[in-house]
């Protein structure tokens, strides 16, 4: 068989038990595309050829043995911020370059118990900070529907690999929209999960107030499968929540399109930089929503100018305090031949990590210090309750709230953009994770140069279903979701 990339994950799933293929030909098969065609893409960091095939071989005794799970042999892609065990784990950062972690995350254990296979890791930017994975201190990766274009960041990765069909599956992380833009750019379905729905254990801290780990796939379906593993309580993550986990791919009909009330922030669709086209692609895929029986309700969210300047001062307080942990003494980069302690934590700072990392840790460091405290981290803090309660409100009278993902579409790798451009790009995304909701994008069609756009789709608390649910129904009566980049028809 030549196509299994085309197959969903469903269609996997029934392949493998039905043994119409087994997974470690599915395995071999990835495998070969990857090592074909990622030397264009450039998604993946490292790829466990041998380590995958092993854990086919183990998925196809279960499936023989007539009793592996439902995704058993179905091969996945994890962003590089999850801790591998005996796998490198890098952050996309020097500082951890040639890092073993001594242990799984929980979301990597939880996909290797449901019998995933893992293919390898996948380029991000470096510490999730970033929104084009140009700052992975491996290189750039290339977006599938244009190579010389970014992939959007920071699971850029995770985006790129599944584009191009070198991955069914993939998992993200989201601390400011990195699951929902590079989807976006990307034309794929990306979920961010309510706060502590997913196990942050494992997961290399950026801002821990904000991180949480989802699936992106090409359909909500595929989406729903892989939330269906790794979202649940877990007692390593204080923050993680202990509340009953809905059967995602069970309600992917569970919610009526009919009769769904979608608020139309009028503030977002008035933002200075929002692209016309993605703008249109936007207001069409609404259409589509409001002709399968939505009501479109126009609803005020009056915060949203405060969004980027409370996140990049939130997420840099808290990365500056997490990334004190690299220091070069107990693992990671260290420098040559320090003079002494002081001149080791300095240089081994300096050379370990990027330009975009200390920016953030030296922001962060200066709202944390005692004189501004005040005047910038509490005041972000109780700026960050109001855009909370802004959303609060406007769930009293909408169902769900829509935006673009992104302003734009992917823009050209090298763009240049300077850091306060790049920060405004992230203006749909941030307020989501600030305020702790779940959200959506799917792909709603693409501009002239043929770059995808993105629908975001905002839900209350622990509406993830509903979410995956709507996407779900919106994609059984479109078809943006089965367009393949001209780099995934290759064939191995
Ligand atoms: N682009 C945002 C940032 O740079 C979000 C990144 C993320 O979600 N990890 O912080």
């Amino acid at each position: 068989m030549t196509d299994l990339h085309r197959l969903s994950i469903r269609e996997l799933s029934e392949g493998l038990q039905q043994a119409q293929f087994s997974s470690r030909e599915l395995t071999e098969h990835y495998l070969k595309r990857i090592a074909k065609i990622d030397t264009k893409v450039k998604s993946y960091v490292t790829v466990t050829a041998e380590q995958a095939l092993a854990e086919a071989d183990a998925a196809d005794a279960a499936l023989k043995a007539g009793n592996a799970s439902v995704l058993a042999g179905i091969p996945l892609a994890h962003k590089d911020i999850f801790c591998t065990k005996g796998i490198k784990t890098t952050a996309g950062s020097k500082m951890l370059d040639n890092f073993i972690s001594p242990y799984d995350a929980t979301v990597v254990a939880k996909a290797k118990a449901a019998g995933l296979v893992t293919l390898g890791k996948v380029n991000m930017d470096e510490f999730a900070m970033g929104s084009t994975s140009e700052s992975s201190y491996f290189g750039a990766t290339g977006n599938p529907w244009a190579l010389d274009h970014v992939p959007g960041g920071s699971s850029g990765g995770s985006a790129a690999a599944v584009a191009a069909d070198l991955a069914p599956i993939a998992t993200g992380t989201d601390t400011g929209g990195s699951i929902r833009q590079p989807a976006s750019f990307c034309g794929l379905t990306g979920l961010k999960p309510t706060y502590g729905r997913v196990s942050r254990f494992g997961m290399i801290a950026y801002a821990s107030s904000l991180d949480q780990g989802g699936p992106m796939a090409r359909t909500a379906e595929d989406c729903a499968y892989l939330m269906n593993v790794i979202a649940g309580h877990d007692a390593k993550d204080s923050t993680s929540i202990n509340k009953e986990v809905d059967d995602y791919v069970a309600n992917l009909n569970g919610t009526s399109v009919k009769g769904l009330r979608i608020g139309i922030p009028k503030q977002y669709f008035n933002v200075s930089g929002l692209d016309a086209e993605v703008k249109a692609r936007v207001e069409e895929s609404l259409k589509k929503l409001e002709e399968m029986g939505a009501s479109l309700v126009e609803i005020d969210l009056n915060m949203t100018e405060a969004y980027v300047p409370t996140y990049y001062l939130i997420a840099p307080a808290e990365a500056s305090s997490n990334l004190s942990r690299f220091d070069g003494v107990r693992y990671g980069y260290r420098c040559e031949n320090p003079v002494d302690l002081m001149d080791l934590y300095k240089r081994s700072r300096s050379e370990g990590f990027g330009a975009e990392v200390q920016r953030r840790i030296l922001i962060g460091t200066y709202a944390l210090s005692a004189g501004y405290y005040d005047a910038y981290y509490v005041k972000a803090q109780k700026v960050r309750r109001l855009i909370q309660q802004d959303f609060l409100k406007a769930f009293e009278n909408v169902d769900v709230i829509a935006a673009p993902s992104a302003p734009t579409t992917a823009y050209k790798i090298g763009a240049n953009l300077s850091p306060t451009e790049m920060y405004l790009g992230d203006i749909y995304t941030l307020a989501v994770n600030l305020a702790g909701l779940p959200a959506i994008n799917a792909p709603v069609g693409f501009d002239k140069e043929s770059l995808p756009v993105g629908l975001q789709l905002i839900g209350n608390y622990w509406s993830e279903s509903q979410l995956l649910s709507i996407v779900h129904q919106y994609q059984q009566n479109t078809d943006w979701h089965t367009k393949r980049a001209s780099v995934a028809e290759e064939t191995a």
